[in-house]
């Protein structure tokens, strides 16, 4: 039986050898292997600061913290989304408000966003329910696909608003040759392994601003006012002052290792991932693999594919029942070794938000139906041209035995 999953990390000797060193050092927590890590994720990324975390979850925490986003404010976020992103809202007090998406890119609907603030807030962006104040838009660019950073800014700037990137799955994606971490007033990226590289789990705030990478730096370390490299350089004299309340959401400089020798890797895994993307592409034409959608990319995109999400189109059946095919569909091809994944979820039917807001599925409608019909499919460096043929080939055979020739 065949062994696909739906990614492998792409990790060989040098991540090995970098962690050796790290351990053979002594100097396992963050020091100067994270800097480093920073330095390199930063300058590909076409920005000033990298700040490493734990995780992209709480570089969206810091970075929301960083905007002043307290229980008094609102933030604008997708409802197709990984869960991590409007959950960094609620851990600041703040509400996450969410919008609906567009089925093409799957990205959030700029037009959708300026629908809500015209008949939710008043000129001052006062919340007309709630008297909350809007903040910022949360962008998410899924997939390794920007989202449109460029409209988002725009209706940013026209309402005085803060734009918050979660670029977990978009490191190294671009629009017009113009880096995603460029965009915006922050960004943050994500190590884990489903992601495009991988620290275990990692995550780094990347900006251009020399006041908010300072504080964030303060904030991921308890609120010190003295880094730990600053503290060492200085023969540990130097005591920190705490003069907020701060987190403990270092990466170590054994993470940051794995990091330094992904980083290496970076333009060959994104150049790979392209490729067999591309592959993806023509062999779904080639094969008559016509009830699959492929990921779309509008003009002047560059997309990373972290993930290569279509959506299945089985006709005119109802979502319901196109849904439950696409179920079957993944568990035929499970059984035949090769594994699948959705998208990612409709936020607002994930029980927590649901039970929260009493949300209805039909609130968000592209978000619902993405989460029922999206499918993704594996992609991964080490993936041969059979491997991906023979994907194609178990989707064509899974739907003729559910649905007939
Ligand atoms: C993976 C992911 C996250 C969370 O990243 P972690 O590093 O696991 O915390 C957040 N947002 C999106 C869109 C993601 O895909």
């Amino acid at each position: 039986m065949k062994n696909i999953p739906v990614i492998i990390p792409y990790i060989d000797t040098d991540e090995t050898n970098e962690v050796a060193m790290v351990l053979a050092s002594g100097w396992v927590a963050q020091g100067t292997k994270v800097a480093e890590f920073e330095r390199q994720v930063a300058s590909y990324a076409n920005v000033q600061y990298g700040i490493a975390t734990t995780s992209c979850t709480t570089a969206l925490h810091l970075a929301l913290i960083q905007m002043g986003v307290n229980e008094n404010h609102d933030v604008i976020v997708p409802s197709f989304t990984f869960t991590a992103s409007s959950n960094s809202v609620l851990y600041t007090g703040g509400t996450p408000i969410l919008v609906d998406v567009l089925p093409d890119t799957y990205n959030i609907d700029p037009v959708a966003i300026e629908a809500l603030i015209a008949s939710k807030y008043d000129v001052n962006m006062i919340n007309k329910q709630t008297g909350k104040q809007l903040k910022a838009i949360m962008a998410v660019s899924l997939f390794g696909l920007c989202a449109d950073l460029i409209a988002i800014n725009e209706i940013a700037k026209k309402y005085s608003l803060l734009v918050l990137q979660d670029s977990a799955c978009a490191f190294g994606a671009k629009i017009n040759n113009v880096s995603e971490a460029a965009f915006g007033n922050m960004s943050c990226l994500s190590f884990h392994p489903r992601k495009s590289i991988t620290t275990g789990e990692g995550g780094m705030v990347l900006t251009n601003d020399p006041e908010a990478a300072k504080r964030i730096m303060s904030l991921r370390s308890h609120g010190a006012s003295v880094s730990e490299v600053d503290r060492h350089n200085s023969a540990g004299y130097l005591l920190p002052e705490f003069n907020e309340l701060g987190y403990n959401y270092r990466m170590t400089d054994i993470q940051a290792a794995v990091g330094v020798a992904q980083m290496r890797k970076m333009e060959f895994i994104t150049n790979t991932r392209r490729e067999k993307a591309s592959f993806y592409d023509k062999l779904i034409k080639e094969m008559g693999v016509d009830f699959i959608k492929p990921p779309y990319v509008p003009g002047g995109y560059y997309h990373t594919y972290q993930s290569y999400v279509c959506v299945i189109d089985l006709g005119d059946i109802g979502l319901d029942n196109a849904g439950a095919l696409r179920n079957e569909i993944m568990s035929d091809l499970e059984k035949n070794g090769i594994a699948s994944r959705v998208g990612t979820h409709a936020n607002h039917m994930l029980g927590h938000y649901r039970d929260r807001y009493g949300f209805k599925p039909e609130d968000f409608p592209v978000s619902h139906m993405l989460d029922k019909l999206s499918i993704t499919l594996p992609l991964y460096v080490q993936m041969t041209e059979q491997d991906q043929i023979d994907v194609l080939q178990a989707l064509l055979n899974a739907k003729t035995k559910l649905m007939g020739a």
